[in-house]
């Protein structure tokens, strides 16, 4: 921007002519000007125009033709040649990968527009017009290692059986040609090579991707048997009335260069490409001169954000947690040197800290120029877009320029307040010192925004129960989130590099599930646990990300948005009510209790020493059982009550117009359930439960409290029981 702004002073002319040259040439081609677009006629440019997204179907288990990455995008062969078209021709076409058999239904219900990844079979061609081929394999027969029945001509096939995914027309019509074999149909790649390596089937057919899903899948038990004559030749088909689309791809795929292709492919196909990557893992070796500079190291003071969940937060206690405070525990292990945190209570507490030297790193940082005075910078451990809140009630918007006049909070010192100042020097920015004060003042109307990050405006909203507040927009940039390290020390710049790279994709998307997933409390306090839930998933978000620059944006929002609202009041791990709502659900059914003077009872149930699933298991077997303990819990349950997520692994039962020995039955009912499962573990759960009666004169919170009492005694009493407290009712004592 200021770089624009100073060339139009100096040669303010020209560039005013230039400018307006462009401008023509947008407007005149509606799509965005690239030097190698292809030229499109009258007809397929109003075809885009009128379709600004083309999705086409795929098999979501045909790696490495599409991968379907754990932000719910796709990547692999098919989607980068797309995004190479869509590039060329300023046409989008998108991939919506699935069950393949699904996705031929779907296109003849038009509910998406074509398919990728097939073959131009004659039964598709009275509802598909196809393109040329954009990618041709060679087909081959597989067979189990060792090749057991020496399986080696096409003769050699009969009488053995063949196992063919469903759908996959080309591999039925061939196995048709070959007399007396038999054919098992599978749903999924897995089974079929499952199949295989069974020995449930002889033989399946296959081209050059087959060795590759075969490893990826873990599944490396197939050999080629021998090669076939057939090519498969793979092709775009896009629905009978839309030839334009056709027109469009054919011309796009013939301005690739046979180059170019080869070039796709190797990065794709190749046997090396995912043993490379997955050896890269722990590649991480220091010079010698690095090497003693961490040895000789002393303790090292790092910085962190105090507040920034799910990034970065220090507790109460003085640790250090979130997304990168995993990172960062992975690095200094992989290290060996040790980081000791400087707590601090706010950000800009740490800026400063950071520019006395009185720390020597810090974390979550996104690089400033203002900030390279006193740092240098490592690459980015991760990214997160930047979006803008409002009240429910706001429009959707498009140009942040339209808003200049409505106050604007962002956290002060910042990188969003420099980034934001940069590129949009004219908003009102009013300075919150926290997250909490910006959505805070955003719920009560003082500011009409707030920017953030996306996950951690997702965090905080569910968190603190905004159910008034959504994602308005998403801005072009985003948060870089790298280390900052003094200025002096440039020399450990390339050594925390190197710790970064070595950390894999695998592990980064481990440490994402666990913090933009659920967050649970791990004792027994119970006025803590305030549902600290929830956050939206990166999948969400990367979908709109992806669809901020084409129309259908305001949608996508939309969904996020509702997403949100549900999202505050479900827990994700067991999508039940969760603690926020529960209160709700309690608030309202004590007033009615009160006013037409029915019975009301609760029960609240806490799982039997669960902690040492955790301790023997892991914490991820204990979220299954967690899950599945919820659904038997649900499933004692009558429809009248609400049973949500407590806290933990504490439940909380709701029973309107019920009596104590009422709510005595079923909490005995619903203990007897799940007592008689069996979980992951092979184990028996047992609960203890506390129940009580809402009492004439009582509040809620003497009704807690009696929950909570009578739990207790059920737990001293030997667990796998229930326990009731008397109704508190001063007058009928
Ligand atoms: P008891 O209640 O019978 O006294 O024993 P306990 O072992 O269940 O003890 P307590 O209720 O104090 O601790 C609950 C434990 O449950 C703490 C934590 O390890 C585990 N826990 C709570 N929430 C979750 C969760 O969401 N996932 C997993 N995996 N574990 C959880
Ligand atoms: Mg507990
Ligand atoms: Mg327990």
């Amino acid at each position: 921007m200021n770089h624009i702004h100073f060339v139009i002073k100096k040669r303010g002319i020209l560039l005013v002519y230039l400018w307006s040259a462009c401008l023509f040439f947008l407007l005149s081609n509606s799509s965005l000007a690239n030097t190698e677009q292809i030229i499109l006629s009258a007809e397929e440019k109003s075809f885009i125009s009128q379709h600004p997204t083309i999705v086409l179907g795929t098999d979501k288990s045909w790696e490495p033709y599409v991968i379907v990455t754990p932000d719910g995008g796709t990547s692999g062969y098919d989607a980068e040649i797309l995004s190479r078209i869509n590039q060329l021709t300023g046409a989008n076409f998108t991939l919506s990968a699935g069950k393949w058999s699904e996705m031929q239904l779907k296109v003849k219900a038009h509910e998406i527009d074509g398919l990728s990844t097939g073959t131009a079979a004659a039964e598709r061609a009275s509802y598909l017009n196809f393109s040329t081929p954009y990618l041709t394999l060679q087909k081959s027969v597989f067979v189990s290692t060792g090749n057991p029945l020496a399986i080696k001509t096409p003769e050699d096939l009969q009488n053995k059986t063949l196992v063919i995914q469903k759908g996959n027309l080309s591999d039925i019509k061939l196995a048709e040609q070959y007399k007396n074999t038999h054919i098992l149909y599978v749903d999924t790649v897995e089974e079929l090579f499952s199949a295989i390596s069974t020995g449930a089937a002889d033989a399946t057919f296959g081209n050059g991707a087959t060795l590759y899903l075969a490893n990826k899948l873990g599944m490396p038990y197939l050999n080629v048997a021998f090669h076939l004559p057939q090519q498969l030749d793979l092709v775009f088909g896009v629905r009978k009335d839309w030839p334009a689309a056709i027109s469009i791809l054919n011309k796009a795929l013939a301005t690739l260069s046979p180059h170019e292709k080869v070039r796709i492919q190797t990065t794709w196909f190749s046997a090396q490409s995912l043993s490379q990557i997955k050896s890269k893992k722990n590649g991480l070796t220091l010079t010698s001169y690095e090497k003693n500079l961490v040895d000789k190291a002393p303790h090292i003071h790092m910085c962190v954000g105090p507040n920034w969940l799910p990034f970065t937060s220090i507790n109460t206690d003085q640790t250090y947690e979130g997304v990168t405070a995993d990172f960062m525990a992975i690095i200094s292990e992989r290290l060996s040197t040790n980081f000791t945190l400087v707590p601090t209570s706010q950000w800009s507490e740490s800026i400063t800290l950071m520019k006395e030297k009185s720390c020597d790193i810090i974390t979550a940082i996104t690089p400033t120029q203002a900030r390279t005075k006193f740092l240098n910078f490592t690459q980015p451990v991760l990214t997160s877009p930047i979006v803008l809140a409002t009240r429910q009630d706001q429009f959707f918007i498009t140009d942040l320029n339209s808003i200049t006049d409505k106050p604007i909070a962002i956290i002060k010192n910042s990188a969003a307040a420099s980034l934001v100042k940069q590129y949009y020097p004219q908003l009102n920015i009013v300075d919150v010192a926290s997250i909490k004060e910006g959505l805070m003042n955003l719920s009560e109307e003082k500011v009409f925004a707030y920017i953030d990050s996306l996950e951690v405006i997702a965090h905080n909203v569910s968190k603190e129960h905004y159910v008034n507040i959504k994602i308005s927009s998403t801005l072009p940039i985003e948060f870089d989130l790298a280390i900052g390290v003094r200025k002096d020390w440039p020399e450990w710049v390339p050594i925390l590099n190197k710790a970064i790279q070595s950390i894999s994709e695998e592990d980064k998307r481990k440490i994402q599930n666990h913090w933009i997933g659920i967050k649970y409390e791990k004792g027994f306090d119970y006025s803590l646990i305030w549902g600290t839930l929830v956050v939206i998933s990166v999948l969400i978000f990367l979908v709109i990300y992806r669809y901020r620059v084409i129309a259908g944006y305001n949608t996508k929002l939309e969904e996020l948005n509702q997403k949100l609202a549900k999202q505050a009041m479900t827990d994700q791990l067991t999508q039940l009510p969760n603690r926020y709502l529960l209160d709700q659900e309690i608030q309202r059914v004590i007033a009615s209790s009160k006013r037409y003077q029915e019975p009301f009872s609760m029960v609240l149930f806490d799982l039997d020493y669960f902690k040492d699933i955790n301790d023997k298991y892991g914490h991820q077997v204990g979220d299954e059982v967690l899950m599945h303990v919820s659904s038997e819990m649900g499933r004692a349950t009558r429809d009248a009550d609400l049973l949500g997520r407590w806290g933990g692994e504490e439940f909380l039962l709701v029973c309107p117009k019920t009596s104590l020995s009422g709510a005595l039955k079923l909490a005995n009912k619903i203990r007897v359930h799940l007592a008689q499962q069996r979980f992951l573990t092979g184990k028996k759960i047992t609960l203890s439960a506390g129940v009580a009666e809402f009492g004439k004169d009582e509040n809620y919170q003497s009704m807690l409290k009696r929950l909570d009492d009578s739990l207790y005694i059920a737990k001293q009493s030997g667990r796998n029981t229930v326990r009731y407290s008397e109704t508190s009712n001063e007058n009928e004592r």
